[in-house]
């Protein structure tokens, strides 16, 4: 059962990437008031604004490598030293870069 939030684009699970979307859509959601950006889970440093939103990665929660999927409820976004720092999935940080810089 999903429960992706209206307005986003339906999402292929076994894509490898999260649409942008998603991306923008959940740093929104998590937006911390108090201290006015999206504070990182892993190491608790804040991300403002644009800027913030491109130094943080769309994860998944649980590796595609571990059958994680696609899906609204597997994404999380985290900054780029943590996403590096899991190493398990570190093609997957070099190709979602390349993706990222292909705006
Ligand atoms: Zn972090």
């Amino acid at each position: 059962m999903t429960t992706l939030p209206i307005n986003l684009p339906e999402c292929d699970p076994r894509a490898r990437f999260f649409p942008r979307e998603w991306k923008e859509s959940y740093f929104r959601r998590h937006y911390n008031a108090v201290v006015g950006g999206y504070i990182c889970p892993n190491c608790n440093n804040v991300f403002r604004g644009v800027v913030g939103l491109r130094q943080l990665h769309a994860d998944h929660k649980r590796p595609m490598s571990r059958g994680g999927l696609t899906v609204w409820e597997n994404m999380v976004l985290l900054c780029k030293q943590c996403n590096l720092a899991k190493g398990a999935s570190l093609d997957e940080s070099k190709l979602e870069e390349a993706y990222q810089s292909a705006d």
